[in-house]
């Protein structure tokens, strides 16, 4: 992978930035994202953040060799510390990392008073989906935009969330299944929670099987697999 040719889920995520936003893409690793996106002249600018070294020096002499460090300001720092409000982000990605290390990034940045409320959140987690709908939910970010793509075998989820001026409902299919992703289900989402289906069953056997005691988890694993029919049954 590199900036001319991003993975499917970076290339899905590319899709869902404006032309001429200010991204923040935090967890950049070598700023694939942000370089393809002004190759492309989608943006003019961009933040990378990274938060470990090794990363932070590939994304640094990455974009020195693109020569973009006009456009591309990398900046080394913990999620949202790297962005100032006078930057002006309009977008903040951030992709490939596990929904509750989103959360919190962004639980972190909220405190510290690092999100305007104006700006897109563009966020790709590869698991904790649910988690990471329940943040957003309980900080009235209303999810206006979900997709769901298949690269290397895996199933990987993206969410679109704008601040809401009202507070934000959800029942727990919506956080479990995707507001939008639930209501208009495609050949993919259903095939995800067939597998999703499949791996709870195994579960299931499995605890059957335990010689310790297991309700709590098997009533856990129940309901799952009870809920999950009734998704596919729709
Ligand atoms: N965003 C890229 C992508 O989707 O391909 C890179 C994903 S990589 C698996 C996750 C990156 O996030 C790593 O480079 C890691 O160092 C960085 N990261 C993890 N926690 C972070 C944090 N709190 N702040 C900034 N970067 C972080």
């Amino acid at each position: 992978m590199d900036e001319k040719n991003l993975s499917l889920r970076l290339e899905r995520v590319a899709n869902y930035v404006k032309k001429n936003d200010r991204l923040a893409d935090i967890g950049s690793d070598h700023a694939y994202l942000p370089s393809a996106l002004v190759l492309n002249q989608t943006i003019k600018y961009a933040i990378a953040g990274e938060v470990v070294d090794g990363p932070y020096q590939s994304a640094k002499s990455h974009v020195a060799e693109l020569g973009f460090e006009k456009q591309i300001d990398v900046r080394f720092g913990d999620g949202l510390d790297v962005v100032e409000l006078e930057d002006n982000i309009t977008a903040i990605s951030i992709c490939g990392m596990g929904g509750s290390l989103i959360a919190s990034i962004l639980d972190k940045g909220f405190k510290a008073g690092k999100l305007s409320g104006k700006e897109r959140l563009l966020l790709q987690p590869n698991v904790g989906e649910y988690t990471l709908r329940k943040w957003l939910v309980e900080h009235d970010y209303q999810i206006v935009a979900e997709d769901l793509l298949e690269e290397n075998h895996k199933m990987y989820e993206i969410m679109i969330a704008k601040k809401s001026e009202q507070p934000v409902e959800a029942s727990e299919a919506d956080l479990q299944f995707g507001f939008l992703l639930k209501k208009d289900p495609t050949p993919m989402f259903k095939k995800k929670w067939q597998t999703e289906l499949q791996k709870n069953k195994y579960i299931q056997e499995s605890l059957l099987q335990s010689k310790s005691d297991q309700t709590d988890k098997l009533r856990n694993v129940k309901e799952t697999i009870q809920e999950i029919e009734e998704l596919l049954q729709k």
